[in-house]
């Protein structure tokens, strides 16, 4: 298989209260394992279409291909952006970019902060290093992989779909957003900013 659903880097009641065990159980193990065997199965219909020559399906193909691997992609990414010990604020080279691009990390928390909760339907807000600008931008991402910045390295997403906050949070989206804050792993995000600017601009 070429995608793998990865454990968790803590346990399933290490978020709480911010993140409630169950709902976050839930999202691991039923929803991001959804789009891990959705990306696999997609490949193995690819490669059917390639060995029988017959490409009907095409166009549906690729787009759940984007679809379940994008919804992989970011899953992986959120997991490793939260941590027990997270929330406070960014340090070092980090927080110098945020301020530069941003005016504050103020600014950007409300810039996030709003990307997430104005997503219409499902999507995710993410703060993104774009290469050939070599700046930090707020993408609002709908569904998994629509609405993006090409090229740009995502570094923090906040996911906000439903299936993500329902189960604790019902119908208030901007709660859920306001407690994220409460466990981002800035030092995960700090490495991922390092190693996204040694990536050549497009
Ligand atoms: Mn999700």
């Amino acid at each position: 298989m070429a995608y793998v659903l990865p454990d968790l880097p803590y346990d399933y009641a290490a978020l709480e209260p911010h993140y409630q065990a169950l709902n976050l159980e839930v999202h691991h193990s039923k929803h991001h394992a959804a789009y891990v065997a959705g990306a696999n199965a997609t490949l193995e219909r690819l490669e059917e279409a390639r060995a029988a020559g017959d490409y009907a399906a095409l166009v549906s193909l690729e787009k759940t291909l984007a679809f379940n691997v994008s919804g992989h992609v970011l899953h992986s990414l959120f997991w490793r952006n939260l941590s027990p010990d997270g929330g406070g604020l960014p340090e070092g080279e980090l927080a110098a970019a945020i301020d530069e691009n941003f005016g504050s990390f103020d600014a950007l928390r409300a810039q996030l902060s709003q990307a997430a909760v104005l997503v219409q339907g499902s999507g995710w807000g993410a703060l993104a290093f774009e290469p050939l600008s070599r700046r930090l931008m707020v993408e609002q991402v709908y569904d998994h992989h629509a609405n993006l910045v090409h090229g740009a390295i995502p570094l923090l997403v906040f996911d906000v779909w439903e299936h993500a906050y329902y189960l604790q949070y019902r119908n208030v989206r901007a709660d859920f957003v306001n407690a994220l804050w409460n466990l981002v792993n800035w030092p995960d995000v700090a490495a991922r900013f390092a190693r996204a600017r040694d990536v050549a601009p497009a």
